[in-house]
């Protein structure tokens, strides 16, 4: 499931359902940059950080999703990795029932009682204004890459190398990914600003290809946007609640019914509408007591 591939210097990445970062200290010791998810993923990362002779002593956080963090708690279990998580990501690395909240707007469903049992305090907060983080004497420089979660960071290797976490999708996903959760857009656009006037040898999404071109990527990603806030702003033109926005949408995407992906497609819809609702382009109305969304 993952694949070891050697980067620059000192730096790798395992390719897998999320890629994990790994910088070697020397020919055991090494740096994680995410876990991936729990359960039997977390279990054949394990299984290949053993196979591959790898002893991480810390694992640096990006963001606190679960396909990030998922196997923070059996690598630290296994091997005593110290974790590195960004301030606000903590809290919901440490309480992992608590970040359905971003989709859900009260506790969340029975099925998901389970994401407790992944719940594990990291052991040093990444503070807001923090440019660096030295660990066994090695120093990985910081981006901020908000947008996509509250505070999101991109890490960047000695070797002059960025993991980028889900600020842009690589490709070929970005190609066939129709919405990619955003918290706040504005935020996520500054950060692709940032990114395009960057300057690293090597950039590494969590999901999809390494790339060195970062701008081509980041391209594909704003035309995915564009697109979806162009069909957003068309479904307005008159008045709709997010009910029935989210059935134009569904219409148009054909999306399967399952619970997580609405809820998670749902939050995705309200980012471009805060968006917009910012910048003055929509205005809130009232339809039978039910708050809708109509452009100007
Ligand atoms: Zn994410």
């Amino acid at each position: 499931m993952f694949k070891l591939k050697h980067l620059k210097g000192r730096t790798s990445v395992l390719m897998g359902p999320t890629n994990v970062g790994v910088y070697k200290i020397n020919d055991y010791d090494c740096i994680l940059i995410d876990t991936c998810h729990f359960d039997k993923i977390g279990d054949s990362l394990l299984k290949t950080l053993k196979n591959n002779f790898l002893n991480p002593v810390a694992i640096i956080n990006t963001h606190f999703h679960g396909d990030h963090i998922g196997a923070n708690k059996l690598i630290k279990k296994n091997f005593r990795s110290k974790i590195y998580a960004p301030t606000i990501e903590d809290f919901f690395i440490n309480n992992v029932d608590y970040y359905p909240l971003f989709v859900f707007s009260a506790k969340h469903f029975s099925f998901m009682n389970k994401f407790k049992d992944y719940a594990v305090s990291p052991d040093f907060p990444i503070t807001p204004n923090q440019e660096e983080i030295k660990i066994e004497d090695i120093v990985f420089k910081l981006m901020n890459l908000k947008g996509h979660t509250p505070n999101q960071k991109g890490i960047v290797t000695p070797d002059n190398v960025v993991f980028i976490g889900d600020s842009v999708v690589g490709e070929p996903v970005i190609d066939v990914m129709k919405f990619i959760y955003t918290f706040n857009l504005q935020d996520d656009f500054d950060t692709k600003e940032r990114l395009i006037d960057s300057n690293y040898d090597l950039y590494i999404p969590s999901h999809g290809n390494v790339t060195k071109d970062i701008t081509a990527v980041i391209q594909k990603n704003m035309d995915n946007i564009m697109r979806n806030m162009d069909f957003i702003r068309e479904s307005l033109v008159e008045a709709k609640t997010m009910e029935e926005l989210m059935v134009v949408v569904y219409n148009r995407y054909g999306y399967t019914q399952e619970l997580v992906p609405y809820y998670v497609f749902k939050s995705c819809i309200m980012a471009y509408i805060s968006y917009l609702e910012h910048k003055g382009e929509i205005e809130i109305v009232f339809k039978n007591h039910i708050p809708a969304y109509k452009v100007k």
